[in-house]
């Protein structure tokens, strides 16, 4: 134990200090502000905030939750989530290096690993500020989960061609796995080429402008059907399933004919891994939002969803993110119990809940959980 301590410290000021810049993705990103430019200024008296009075926690703490020269109160979500940050930087060593929940990691040890821990503290952190982000406006800004999967995309496959251990810590596929991942990703490619170039219809996107151009009888009759919208994106979504599956009977050969999986070098096979995680994370959010969407008649989960389970599925890999897509949906279940026994205890209505942060909890709960998850089911 004494060997973490260092780790363990510097982690918590590292964490309180992204935590910091979390505080300002969150107010600033859907805002649409630069997040280095301007300086942060005192909302109450347009004052520049020195940096003295910006260090993470503890200037809070020192100015007792006041700016230093007119007094205004400074919300307490700064330095929450500041300490929350903190707290889970320190929880994904915890995980990874000391409880043993994460053998793997601890077997090959810091040296070895560390790409793979990494990626799941941007992780974590972009959990954070979406769940945030979330539960106060109802979106997801899609920067956020693509900082994790470019991070993922990066940092992964490079550190797998010279560190081994990435096999055990990083999503990896067979064969068949990269043969389909291949034919999705350029499936996905020409579904988004086609896009660019307006040969496939966008959906919803369109809605304002025809709503804004149209006479008030067309109006009507263009009004944006919810099932007819949805159905625009299948033609979007068929192109990388049709692609995964020729990928995958391409290479549904026997296994004679292939070489041996540890013959494909160890980085395409990890970012075969990441690819595929983010095609699967993705894929499940948006069938279930045509499906639903088609069943319900209104618009079903946001495409932010989509970008989170798939940049979830980046690091954690295709099989996590559908487990994590199972188990959302119940904490959403629970949440709402225990916000609907409140509600009435406080007699009012409880208000609707976005799906965006029982994701990102069901993804760190399976970061940390995911060897106890899949032996519970048998398989590990
Ligand atoms: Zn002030």
């Amino acid at each position: 134990m004494p060997q973490h301590v260092p780790w363990l410290i510097l982690l918590a000021v590292y964490g309180a200090c992204v935590g910091s810049f979390l505080n300002v993705v969150i107010y600033r990103m859907p805002e649409g502000i630069g997040l280095v430019t301007p300086r942060s200024r005192c909302p109450g008296c347009g004052k520049q905030i020195a940096w003295y009075d910006n260090i993470p926690l503890l200037s809070w703490l020192l100015l007792r939750g006041k700016c230093r020269s007119c007094k205004t109160g400074i919300s307490v979500q700064y330095p929450l989530i500041e300490l929350l940050c903190a707290a889970m930087f320190v929880g994904v060593y915890l995980v990874d290096y000391v409880s043993g929940l994460r053998l793997e990691f601890v077997q090959a040890g810091l040296g070895a690993t560390w790409p793979a821990f990494v990626v799941q503290l941007v992780m974590v952190a972009a959990l954070l500020a979406a769940t945030v982000i979330d539960a106060r406006l109802f979106i997801i800004p899609v920067r956020i989960p693509q900082t994790v999967t470019l991070a993922a995309l990066v940092i992964l496959p490079t550190a797998a061609i010279w560190l081994p251990a990435m096999e055990q810590t990083a999503p990896v596929v067979d064969a068949r796995g990269l043969g389909a991942t291949v034919g999705g990703v350029v499936g996905l490619t020409v579904a988004l080429l086609l896009l660019h170039l307006r040969l496939l219809p966008r959906s919803f996107d369109e809605v304002e402008e025809t709503l804004d151009e149209a006479e008030p009888a067309d109006a009507f009759l263009s009004h944006p059907h919810p099932r007819r919208e949805v159905l625009k994106e299948c033609l979007f979504v068929g192109l990388p399933v049709l692609g995964a599956a020729v990928g995958l009977a391409l290479m549904n050969v026997p296994q004679d004919y292939l070489p041996a999986e540890n013959q494909y070098p160890l980085g395409l096979r990890v970012l075969g891994g990441v690819l595929c995680g983010y095609l699967v994370g993705g894929g499940v959010i948006w069938g279930i939002r045509i499906l639903g969407t088609l069943a319900f008649g209104r618009e079903a989960m946001g495409l932010g969803d989509v970008h989170l389970l798939a940049a979830i599925g980046c690091v954690l890999g295709a099989g996590d993110a559908v487990a994590v897509f199972f188990i959302a949906p119940f904490l959403g279940l629970f949440a709402a119990a225990v916000q609907g026994g409140l509600a009435r205890l406080w007699k009012s209505r409880g208000r609707v809940i976005p799906y965006g942060p029982y994701l990102a909890l069901a993804g760190v709960g399976m970061l940390a959980a995911r060897e106890i998850f899949w032996s519970f089911f048998g398989i590990f």
